[in-house]
């Protein structure tokens, strides 16, 4: 294990904002992970865990402790239960292990394809798009327990998924150090069309796409979208969606429903649990006077995503935390809802 000091984390963030960590630790193996912890504690530091800086915004102060970058490898395939079962090392690239299943013609992640970041990272926010999240396959998670200090196995219902939310930024934030996931996939299972656009992109090509056919047009969408990391491309320059899509109860569904209906508009929607309604957040900013391509000095909004906050090439972690600002007041004035922010702020 080697321990860097004052290294820069703009560059380890898709963002590409943020100052440097006090130390940094790249662990490739669970030793590695341990090694870190008692680092940290023993000069009781705080402790930051990093997967591939996708859905982060670092302040321009950094991290005044010790940032631990999982790099735990390796991709191994077993039988379960008529299922496939891929155990993949928290470090793992997501998209590389979705190119891999997909290859292999196991179902369950294509609609996943072309989301950045790390396995490790994929159930702390239950990572969803396309009419699929994690949760759906995912059938365990194995972790470091920083409370009880050993590891243990997490079975899928133990992980509390919901959208956008799992235990691990929830009740247990802090606890866990994701080390490896258990994923439950369908060979030769045909791919989830759950989704209009990909409905309609296959409604004239006669008989179900392959998962690898799937796969091609969510990339292809997602990068229309900003939502595929292009190198050059500042649009992409993001941590994904900025907001979260709120979730209302039916009166307050209704009522915001009709405020739009007196405005001779309608806010699109789609059923959550618990009788609720997910409402488009991009609809809700740019219903509050924030067009794509808007700009706040160096930070925007994308040209091709409202939700997508971007730093056009030099701006701050202040100016991308100011602009959040601008677009919750801006949309709290208009529709008194207030959006949450869906990456995670780290050093503020
Ligand atoms: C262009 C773009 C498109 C995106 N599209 C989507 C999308 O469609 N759907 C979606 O859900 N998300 C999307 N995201 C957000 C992001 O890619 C996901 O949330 C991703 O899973 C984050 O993983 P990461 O490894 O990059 O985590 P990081 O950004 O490094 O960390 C995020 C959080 O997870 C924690 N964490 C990371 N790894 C571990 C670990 N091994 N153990 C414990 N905690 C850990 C961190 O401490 C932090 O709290 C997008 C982001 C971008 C930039």
């Amino acid at each position: 294990m080697t321990i860097q000091e004052h290294v820069p984390l703009a560059p380890l963030t898709t963002l590409q904002v943020g100052g440097p960590a006090r130390y940094l630790v790249e662990a490739a193996s669970e030793d590695d992970v341990r090694e870190a912890v008692d680092f940290a504690r023993t000069r009781a530091l705080p402790l930051f865990v990093l997967g591939g800086g996708s859905n982060l915004l670092v302040a321009d102060s950094g991290w005044p402790g010790v940032v631990v970058k999982i790099a735990i490898g390796g991709i191994t395939q077993r039988e379960g239960d008529g299922a496939v079962l891929f155990d993949a090392g928290g470090g793992v690239d997501w998209d590389q292990f979705v190119a891999q299943v997909v290859a292999r013609d196991c179902a369950g992640v294509e609609c996943l394809s072309g989301i950045p970041g790390s396995v490790g990272g994929t159930p702390v926010q239950n990572v969803g798009a396309y009419g699929q999240e994690v949760s759906e396959t995912i059938e365990s998670v194995r972790a470091l327990d920083l409370k009880a200090n050993r590891v243990v196995v997490l079975p899928e219902q133990a992980c509390g998924f919901r959208y956008r939310i799992s235990i691990f930024n929830t009740t247990e934030r802090g606890r866990y150090i994701i080390l490896q996931i258990t994923y439950r996939l369908t060979q030769g299972g045909t791919p989830s069309l759950k989704y209009a656009d990909l409905q309609k992109h296959f409604a004239s090509t006669g008989g179900p796409p392959s998962l690898a056919q799937v796969r091609a047009t969510v990339r292809q969408i997602r990068e229309s979208k900003g939502m595929l990391i292009v190198p050059g491309d500042a649009d992409s320059r993001s941590a994904g969606s900025f907001f979260k899509n709120p979730v209302l109860s039916e009166t307050e569904f209704h009522d915001l429903a009709s405020r739009a209906e007196l405005k001779g508009l309608k806010i699109p929607s789609y059923p959550a649990l618990d009788a609720q309604s997910k409402v488009s957040a991009a609809w809700l900013v740019e219903h509050s006077g924030f067009a794509k391509g808007f700009m706040l000095g160096a930070a925007g909004i994308s040209h091709k995503h409202a939700l997508a906050l971007i730093n056009t090439g030099s701006a701050s972690a202040a100016d991308v935390a100011r602009l959040k600002e601008k677009i919750r007041r801006g949309v709290e004035e208009a529709w008194g809802i207030v959006l949450e922010p869906e990456p995670v702020f780290v050093g503020f």
